[in-house]
């Protein structure tokens, strides 16, 4: 089935825009399936879970970690981590800029943005943002390069308000565009849209769109 259900949705993720398929809490069996059909983008949201998978999984695989991360847990990831969706702080991009020194590579890295209505999900502000990309600290890195923007829509059967989210998202990624990066070709992506909003995310400009459930089946949570 997980041949089946990629393809299917890989057909609706045109050029530039690219599918990442989200196995964390799914056995490497099941990653190693997708892979066999032609999958080679994976996202997962715990460090160590993905560096377990990255050990043992084919070396050309591009490991992206969506998930909130702990500065402790960037050790574990630096030597491999394509790119880390999950940056919500000047403190966490310090810690990966070291991290990624010390392994002589620049990681990629996405700004994740607060866009839902829900208190829960973790994210900076337009403001916060700001305050990160005009920092000293910011303009002294080295190994690190922000790649875009990530973000998260409320959990809602109101796909009104996941579209308006998705264009906010939109609208920050060409603000910060044209205010910071207007000449740096790396800025690009959007990362945004899951299982049951990617589609919505696709017509709102996402360049990456983080798909799990759809391709791998429904996760059991009380094994997390
Ligand atoms: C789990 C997860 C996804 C994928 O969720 P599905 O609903 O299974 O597609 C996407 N993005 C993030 C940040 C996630 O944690």
């Amino acid at each position: 089935m997980i041949k089946e259900n990629l393809l299917k949705i890989a057909a609706t993720v045109h050029a530039p825009a690219r599918l990442i398929a989200v196995s964390k809490t799914k056995p490497v069996e099941m990653l190693q399936e997708a892979y066999e059909a032609g999958q080679r983008l994976f996202g997962e949201n715990h460090a160590l879970e993905m560096r377990d998978k990255h050990e043992v999984l084919p070396k050309d695989i591009e490991w992206h970690l969506i998930g909130h991360l702990q500065t402790n847990k960037v050790k574990y990831v630096a030597p491999f981590v394509a790119m880390i969706h999950s940056v919500d702080s000047l403190h966490l991009l310090e810690t990966i800029e070291k991290e990624a020194a010390k392994n002589n590579r620049v990681i990629d890295c996405l700004l994740q943005f607060h866009i839902a209505t829900e208190e829960t999900k973790f994210g900076l502000d337009k403001e916060e943002a700001c305050a990160l990309l005009d920092s000293e600290e910011y303009r002294a890195m080295k190994h690190v390069r922000i790649c875009g923007v990530m973000g998260m829509a409320t959990n809602t059967y109101d796909y009104d308000l996941v579209r308006r989210e998705f264009a906010n998202l939109r609208d920050i990624f060409n603000k910060l565009k044209e205010r910071y990066f207007a000449d740096n070709e790396n800025f690009r992506e959007i990362s945004m849209g899951m299982s049951h909003d990617y589609k919505i995310a696709l017509e709102e400009g996402a360049t990456l769109v983080r798909v799990g459930s759809l391709i791998f089946g429904a996760r059991n949570y009380s094994n997390l």
